[in-house]
């Protein structure tokens, strides 16, 4: 399995770090974990088969997680990649995806949802296992960030585990969720003094990890204060029991 970054960044415009997008891939199929305006062409820029992705994981309704879909559905409804596939794309969301891709197609009379191929859209809750692709099972949980927002914990033929928290405040849940999983991808937006509750902070992040120990963790969704430090001196600080790796545009990685 194969997991590429496409945005490491937040809603705050940035010239290295694009918002949030990961691009998972098994030996069957792919999965867009999170889709930002950037990384609808991040996908692109990354050379990976946007044209056949297979689904998309929606983790809530932030304009940094949320706001390329309409536009790759925009794109996919006319482009020259996409009109022979017959194969369905899978949207799975937080709760509120339908009613938003909903008033956006009203909006603008886009017909959306009317594509060479099928769309499905699946709004799941907090604790119900779904398949999200055809050899991965996945288990969705609040966090405390906004009222819809999702973690998911994605399980590969029964052996490889990652957990991507998406946005999230500080709960000890997260730690349950990602015991001992191959790959813990965590939001951690401020270094340190974190001006709201509603992400998380490195010490935050930190603790987590001990907890729940996690084979390998990628810190993500890092607002432009990182830009300031040395994110391996900072890591280093808190002697986290495994690898831990600053995500970056681009990044590439093998679980
Ligand atoms: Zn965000
Ligand atoms: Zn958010």
């Amino acid at each position: 399995m194969k997991l590429t970054v496409l945005g490491s960044g937040t809603s705050v415009p940035h010239s290295q770090r694009s918002s949030s997008g990961f691009w998972l891939e098994t030996d069957t199929g792919s999965l867009l974990l999170d889709c930002s305006a950037s990384a609808v062409h991040r996908m692109a820029q990354e050379t990976l088969d946007w044209a056949n992705l297979d689904a998309i994981w929606i983790s809530h309704l932030h304009l940094d997680h949320v706001g390329g879909l309409p536009a790759f559905l925009f794109g996919t409804k006319y482009a020259p990649e996409t009109q022979e596939r017959k194969k369905p794309l899978k949207i799975f969301g937080a709760k509120g995806l339908r009613k938003l891709i909903e008033a956006f197609d009203k909006a603008g009379e886009y017909n959306l949802l009317k594509q060479p191929f099928p769309v499905e859209i699946i709004e799941v809750e907090s604790l119900e296992k779904f398949e999200i692709l055809g050899d991965m099972e996945a288990v969705a949980m609040d966090t405390p960030h906004t009222p819809e927002s999702l973690a998911i914990h994605l399980r590969y033929k029964n052996d490889k585990t990652i957990v991507y928290t998406a946005d999230t405040g500080y709960t000890k849940t997260i730690a349950t969720l990602a015991r001992a999983v191959d790959l813990l991808v965590m939001e951690c937006s401020f270094v340190k003094d974190k001006p709201v509750e509603t992400h998380l902070e490195l010490a935050e992040a930190m603790r987590l990890v001990r907890y729940g120990k996690p084979k390998r963790v990628i810190l993500t969704h890092l607002y432009p204060e990182w830009d300031e430090v040395d994110f391996q001196t900072e890591v280093k600080k808190f002697s986290p029991p495994c690898e831990v790796l600053e995500a970056q545009d681009g990044l590439r990685l093998e679980i």
